[in-house]
């Protein structure tokens, strides 16, 4: 592959100048180098995204289509390859790379059935000699910037619709994981994007971002990331009134209702919390059980937990992979001694396991009673394998300790009860509610959340929205 910046329609490889090194989550072990793009860098991939603008706004919705269809099947049939980089730069089960392959190839084709469903509207007629009428026209330049937990698939619901709308896009991924966007590149550039188009600049985001949002050109950001870097791009979108959508941070509670199906619940939620082991934005992060079945939800809970395998991404069966920093090892272990220290206890895990040959970043699937609101990972996102399970004794209270948070990204009811189901969904104050499932992601839905979690939607019909600006057009025609 290319591990080159794609600008302009040129790959521009990092020749003498700096570089970053993307490095094995697992070992530590460098896998590749990519360009360290500096702010002119930034700027060249701005000029190429304008130049590019009126003839690619000018294509029509079903050429648009048909290419985002083949790069589609194109992600599809490159399914493995994808997947081992994927782990390669951020560690997760090599099961799990697949599914976002998959993931991130709905999200081309979701965006391909819109775009052909994008019309101007015809207005009612509310006075005589007048013909109104509005037109999605493209917003214009658009910069997508990404996390490491879904390198691809984060970067496919950004282009896909971006594209599909008629905007040309400058996008920048995670230090952490360039390669399989630069990758994505190099497929949508071999199933025919014109020069400029796409363009994608690796490197440290400060000088890059900052050149993006002063420059005027560009009318939009979407950016997927923590919601400390998203206030600062708030900011840094302000001086050229830049528009914004922001997928920031989760901390998503999980209600097991007094009625739930125990077995059922406890499976969503290995398969909800433990996935990229925990480094998920709508992983569920505050467990709220009704008093009468906290103890056998829990206990059921840690023994699933306890048999997960831990281990590298690329062995088969593994299901815990690597933290992606030894950061992110500290955050977890502290919300853990924070626990502890307040008086919970743990019930599974609680600390790494040592992988042989590869650094001490496998945090164990920790499971912790006796949860309150007080502790650390009541209040923060953990990104990481821990569960902390908290009780209340009626409805109304788990609801309200559900909700006492800024984040709304998502939030997971169960219960045999469709009422109480319903009930809870209205009140749960976020963008998305699982009823008795975690598994609900999908391209064709609106993904997005409120409060500190941010705004905008992507995916299906909401994902492509963000980037239209309507044009309202009044015309009179006296008879
Ligand atoms: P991050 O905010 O550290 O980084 C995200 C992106 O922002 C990266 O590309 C990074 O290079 C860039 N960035 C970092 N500092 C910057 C700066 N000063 N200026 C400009 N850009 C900067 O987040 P992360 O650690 O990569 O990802 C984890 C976070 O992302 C979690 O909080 C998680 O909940 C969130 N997330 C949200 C969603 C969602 O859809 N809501 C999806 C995935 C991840």
């Amino acid at each position: 592959m290319r591990c080159a910046n794609l600008i302009g329609g040129r790959w521009v490889d990092p020749g003498d100048g700096p570089v970053l090194h993307v490095r094995d989550a697992a070992t530590g072990q460098v896998v590749a180098q990519v360009p360290a793009a500096t702010a002119e860098a930034a700027k060249a991939a701005i000029e190429a995204a304008s130049t590019a603008l009126p003839h690619w706004a000018a294509t029509t919705t079903a050429d648009r289509a048909d290419f985002l269809r083949r790069c589609g099947q194109r992600l599809r049939s490159d399914r493995q390859r994808l997947a081992n980089l994927i782990t390669a730069e951020g560690g997760k089960p090599l099961a799990e790379s697949l599914g976002e392959v998959d993931y991130s190839a709905d999200y081309l084709d979701s965006a391909a059935d819109e775009a052909v469903r994008l019309t101007a509207h015809t207005l009612p007629q509310r006075r005589e000699g007048r013909v109104q009428v509005a037109v999605p026209d493209p917003i214009g330049v658009v910069a997508a910037v990404t996390p490491w937990n879904f390198p691809l698939a984060m970067l496919a619901r950004k282009t896909a619709p971006a594209l599909a709308a008629g905007c040309t896009q400058v996008a920048k991924p995670a230090e952490e994981t360039p390669l399989s966007a630069l990758a994505f590149a190099e497929i949508l550039v071999e199933e025919g994007l014109p020069n400029g188009v796409v363009n994608i600049v690796t490197g440290e985001p400060g000088p890059i971002v900052a050149a993006w949002l002063d420059d005027g050109r560009v009318r939009k950001l979407s950016f997927t990331g923590s919601t400390e870097v998203g206030r600062l791009l708030m900011r840094g979108a302000a001086s050229q009134v830049v528009c914004l959508s922001l997928e920031l941070g989760g901390h998503a509670p999980f209600l097991v209702f007094a009625d739930a199906d125990i077995g059922a619940a406890v499976e969503a939620a290995v398969l909800g919390k433990f996935r990229v082991a925990g480094q998920t934005c709508i992983c569920p992060n505050r467990f709220i059980v009704h008093s009468s079945v906290v103890e056998e939800f829990t206990a059921r809970l840690a023994a699933a937990a306890k048999d997960l395998p831990v281990g590298r991404g690329t062995l088969p069966g593994v299901r815990i992979g690597p933290l992606i920093s030894d950061e992110a090892v500290d955050r977890v272990r502290a919300q853990v001694q924070d626990a502890i220290d307040r008086g919970a206890r743990v019930v599974t895990g609680g600390a790494t396991i040592a992988v042989p040959g590869c650094l001490d970043r496998f945090f164990a699937p920790t499971v912790i009673s006796g949860a309150t609101p007080s502790m650390r990972c009541f209040e923060e996102e953990t990104f990481g394998p821990l569960a902390p399970i908290a009780s209340a004794s009626d409805d109304d209270s788990m609801v309200r300790m559900a909700n006492a948070t800024h984040y709304g990204l998502a939030a997971y009811a169960f219960s045999a009860d469709p009422q109480r189901l319903a009930r809870a969904a209205r009140q749960l104050d976020c963008g998305i509610v699982g009823c008795n499932t975690a598994a609900v992601s999908d391209a064709y839905a609106p993904f997005g959340g409120r409060g500190w979690s941010g705004f905008g939607r992507e995916g299906g019909r909401w994902g492509v929205d963000e980037y239209i600006s309507w044009k309202y057009i009044c015309e009179a025609r006296p008879d």
